[in-house]
């Protein structure tokens, strides 16, 4: 989101989306009892030369799929998303029967919004570690922690016995 901000300085640019992409080697989960990608009851029309490779396929696009958010607008959408009838490969965005999308959509003022709060979280920040409050305060959302996908675990001296350590709890 920061990043998006700088590149609107100058005021000549919209936001379209903000994503992450995961870099990793993709693999397909496989049925374990055949050692095949379990097929779909309806066959796909055109029906793929090969089933089993088609469905492969798809199981990689799926994990290459772009987490974020993106503007809800028509042609924003079809430039990030591609034509797609009812779920989209690239982003996650299902179009309902009435042609509405749900999924990591939001509208401009919500997305300006949530420009707004990042931005306030850097000062916020800045102003504590000019303080030098300098807390280890991990997000946590639910049963999630930040701290279950961290590489720092092993040296990192966040522990809740411990005054002061403590989770920034996040609404889910
Ligand atoms: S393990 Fe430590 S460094 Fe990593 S997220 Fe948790 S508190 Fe932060």
């Amino acid at each position: 989101m920061l990043y998006m901000s700088a590149a609107r300085e100058d005021g000549r640019r919209k936001p379209a989306g903000v994503f992450y992409f995961h870099i990793q080697e993709p693999r397909a989960k496989m049925d374990k009892a055949s050692g095949r990608v379990p097929l779909p009851e309806e066959p796909a029309d055109p029906v793929p030369a090969d089933p089993f490779l088609a469905e492969v396929e798809k199981e990689i696009r799926k994990q290459f799929r772009l987490k974020g958010r993106m503007v809800d607008d028509p042609e924003t959408v079809e430039e990030i998303a591609g034509e797609f009838q009812k779920t989209s490969d690239v982003v996650n965005l299902t179009r309902s029967r009435d042609g509405g999308l749900r999924g990591d959509v939001m509208t401009e003022a919500e997305f300006e919004e949530l420009e707004q709060a990042a931005a306030e979280k850097v000062v916020s920040l800045c102003a504590d570690l000019a303080g030098g409050r300098i807390d280890i305060r991990p997000m946590k959302e639910g049963d999630w922690t930040a701290c279950q996908y961290c590489d720092y675990q092993s040296v990192c001296r966040f522990d809740r016995s411990f005054r002061g350590c403590r989770y920034e709890e996040i609404d889910e």
